[in-house]
């Protein structure tokens, strides 16, 4: 079971952005007690205990607020290999299930009860490929914002924190929102342009394209994060976790766009 991390931690470095940049400092010190807090002793006999079961008598133990790659004994890494992980995500629920603890005098049906509902978020998580990187940036520090539809809207009519158009997109963005425009309009006076919307689909296809790769260039760094050294190798972890950062932004912004052509297509 890995529970700690093998060099002293050093405070989250400040991450430095350009304005807007949808992502927040989070602070990283609840993880690093909670990493702490997992190597107490087990309720029951004294001995060391594990996330969810003391390694020695093997009652189940209280939930400790434990990041979900140290809940399934994890290291910190993004290649997962999905299918050990779902092979321990039902080991762990039939062994935690609540049934088995009825009756027990202590309050381990309780504590099933709320280590299998961990279980389940833990396992919703880090199974998604997008989620765990998302998550795994969030213990480094870096939350990223404005995915959800609600919070771009919100964004647009406040004017605050405007996704910032990614350089490479920015020719594309400009002829697509120009297109959107005079669909609309054309909309407005209930007419009919076949070759406008066959021009709007054609560049929907595209940054479906686009969205699709990028999920290679991420599986790229992936490997890049998983190799640099924790302690001795900081910037370059710094480097490819801003990487990542910036291409779950575009992703997210090329989602945006399609949803918006969507809308203006489906209207
Ligand atoms: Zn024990």
């Amino acid at each position: 079971m890995w529970l700690g991390h093998s060099c002293p931690r050093r405070p989250a470095s400040k991450i430095k952005l350009e304005e807007g940049r949808s992502v927040n400092r989070l602070m990283a010190t609840d993880v690093n007690t909670a990493t702490v807090a997992a190597a107490h002793s087990c309720w029951s006999c004294g001995d060391m205990r594990a996330a969810q079961f003391c390694k020695a008598c093997g009652k189940v133990q209280p939930p400790e607020p434990v990041d979900y790659f140290s809940f399934f004994g994890l290291p910190r890494k993004l290649n997962i290999d999905t299918s050990t992980l779902e092979r321990e995500f039902y080991s762990l629920s039939r062994k935690l299930h609540p049934d088995i603890y009825a009756g027990s005098k202590s309050q381990e049906q309780e504590w099933s009860l709320e280590q299998s509902s961990r279980l389940n978020d833990a396992y919703r998580i880090l199974k998604d490929p997008i989620r765990r990187t998302e998550y795994l940036l969030k213990l480094e520090g870096v939350e990223l914002e404005g995915q959800s539809k609600a919070a771009t809207e919100e964004a647009r009519k406040t004017g605050e924190k405007k996704q910032i158009v990614p350089p490479d997109l920015l020719e594309e963005v400009f002829e697509l929102n120009m297109q959107l425009e005079e669909l609309r309009a054309t909309k407005k006076l209930g007419e009919e342009d076949p070759a406008l919307i066959q021009e709007l689909q054609a560049h929907k296809q595209s940054l479906e394209m686009k969205f699709n790769t990028l999920f290679d260039e991420l599986k790229g760094y992936w490997d890049e994060w998983d190799s640099a050294d924790k302690c001795h190798n900081e910037q370059e972890r710094r480097r490819v976790r801003d990487k990542m950062v910036d291409l779950l932004n575009r992703r997210s912004y090329i989602r945006n766009l399609v949803r918006d052509v969507n809308e203006v297509l489906e209207a």
